[in-house]
């Protein structure tokens, strides 16, 4: 890395670090292996824009607040606390970013999710699972089911 400083490419040595942003981005302050002056670099995970190719063939821009909403519905009085909430959420996130095609089947997106709520919360796995089937799965609930618990 450059230093900013005596713009030497030195190797700098990590004096702090630490998450920002809800954990989606690391600052990270630098001492520079050459001068010793200090810099700062943020570290911060790439938010690709993504579209859902849904059912009836329409697309739509991905929607974080739909998946919380839908989340939030599932875990109705469940003891999970707001911060795992978030958590799976980003975490929900990230799978669906990491993906090489950035264009998603709406069917996809429902199984990351219950990917990541199968281990959170059975109820709210149960939950999720039945609405699910209801937006016009294909397979039968129990089929899904069925389908998610041999994953054990
Ligand atoms: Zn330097």
């Amino acid at each position: 890395m450059q230093c900013p400083f005596c713009q030497k490419r030195s190797r700098t040595h990590v004096v702090d670090s630490r998450t920002i942003k809800a954990g989606r981005a690391i600052r990270r302050r630098r001492e520079c292996g050459a001068c010793d002056q200090r810099f700062t670099t943020y570290e911060e995970v790439e938010i690709v824009r993504l579209v859902i190719l849904k059912r009836d063939g329409t697309k739509e821009e991905y929607n974080r607040a739909k998946i919380e909403d839908g989340l939030r519905r599932s875990l109705q009085k469940r003891p999970v606390s707001e911060e795992k909430l978030q958590r799976t959420l980003t975490a929900i996130e990230y799978d669906l970013q990491s993906r090489e095609n950035k264009e998603i089947k709406s069917r996809a997106v429902g199984k990351v999710v219950m990917q990541h709520l199968k281990v959170l919360d059975d109820v709210a796995f149960i939950r999720f699972a039945s609405v699910y089937k209801a937006i016009g799965s294909a397979d039968s609930f129990r089929k899904v089911i069925n389908e998610f618990m041999k994953e054990d």
